[in-house]
């Protein structure tokens, strides 16, 4: 069987959030949208992609809570936003949820109720690592989740819990969370599937300087996935699939292409566990006229010049995953960090070649 091709974009488009979660690393200022005739060009890139046999997964527009982004209903009601976000599948927005309701909410409920309703919509829920166990925050966000998601009336809603990763040296933290089959029970009760992790610190611009903290988060999380948590747990790539109507397929069976745009440009994102987005200029694409044929030659040079590196890392050199971490692009990451090490989850690699 042929896999699909897989295409996911990251939007950085929202601008300014007045929340400071813990472990977040996103540059909260910075993007504002689209450069000048940019969603004409990637309205016109989507349906080039789509021509080309990929399947237009999801949309992500982010990076900050929607809620509180000074341009959110700006780019929610660009007419060309509203034409790409229907040629996929799916489109996430993310939040605390921790936002009073007020007008503004208001007037996003309306947009999306308006332009949106025929979509399936899906959003992140960004909560505190620190208070995983504390069931009185957590119903506070749940009620207000609650609350506004109940106004909507798109096609599908689905809501994921995500926390951002990070070296969390209280050991009742990091315990609660190896706890992490009988905490997940919790959020799947409240949420469309148990918690996830994101690596929000692989977005810190020279990440070379901080690869010792960058290192002990990868090491934990490949820990807690190794340890902790069942196989065929990925509860969100199989409610992705189901909704998808692709419920016979496992997450193993596409091929991802990821993407990030931000002010212009585009970068690949790495897969470590999770989507790694950096903007690291040996992750951009150079693009002229904004073509697949740019896209692929460009990680066409990606994967060579990492093979090529090879005989530079040892460890990875004599290694039976080297394909499966080119593809990825972690041995790229290993050179932007400057480690010479193992990053990668083999665990994951293990479930995926029990289920060839
Ligand atoms: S994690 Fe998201 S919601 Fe929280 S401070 Fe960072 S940008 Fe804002
Ligand atoms: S990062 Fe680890 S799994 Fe990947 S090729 Fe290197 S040694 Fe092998």
């Amino acid at each position: 069987m042929d896999k699909p091709l897989l295409l996911d974009l990251n939007l950085e488009l929202l601008n300014d959030c007045k929340w400071q979660c813990g472990g977040c690393h996103v540059a909260t200022k910075g993007q504002d949208g689209f450069s000048g005739g940019d969603l004409a060009r990637l309205n016109a890139l989507a349906d080039e992609f789509k021509s080309r046999g990929y399947r237009l997964n999801f949309l992500n527009i982010t990076p900050t809570d929607f809620m509180v982004a000074r341009n959110t209903l700006d780019i929610l009601r660009d007419p060309g936003l509203r034409a790409l976000i229907h040629k996929f599948d799916f489109w996430y927005l993310t939040s605390t949820f921790l936002a009073e309701p007020d007008e503004h909410q208001e007037e996003i409920i309306d947009v999306i109720n308006r332009d949106y309703a025929d979509t399936s919509l899906y959003f992140y829920v960004v909560m505190n690592p620190m208070k995983v166990l504390d069931e009185k925050y957590m119903q506070r966000i749940v009620e207000k989740k609650n609350r506004f998601i109940s106004r909507l009336k798109t096609r599908s809603l689905r809501q994921f819990v995500i926390f951002n990763w990070y070296e969390y040296p209280d050991p009742r933290v990091m315990n609660a969370h190896r706890d992490y089959v009988n905490t997940s029970k919790w959020y799947r009760d409240h949420f469309s599937a148990n918690q996830d992790y994101v690596m929000s610190f692989a977005r810190k611009p020279e990440m070379r300087k901080y690869k010792d903290d960058f290192i002990k988060s990868i090491d934990w999380l490949n820990e807690v996935i190794a340890t902790y948590v069942p196989q065929d747990n990925d509860l969100e790539q199989t409610s992705r699939l189901e909704a998808l109507g692709e419920d016979s397929y496992t997450a193993y069976d596409f091929l991802n292409r990821r993407y990030t745009y931000r002010n212009g440009e585009f970068y690949y994102v790495p897969f470590l566990v999770a989507c790694l987005v950096n903007f690291d200029e040996g992750l951009k694409v150079p693009l002229r006229e904004w073509s697949v044929d740019e896209f692929e030659r460009c990680e066409q040079e990606l994967i060579v010049s990492q093979f090529n590196r090879l005989p530079e890392k040892p460890r990875c050199r004599d290694c039976g995953h080297v394909g499966k971490c080119v593809e990825r692009q972690i041995l790229h990451t290993l050179d932007v960090i400057g480690y010479d090490g193992c990053i990668a989850p083999l665990q994951q690699y293990q479930d995926q070649y029990k289920k060839w």
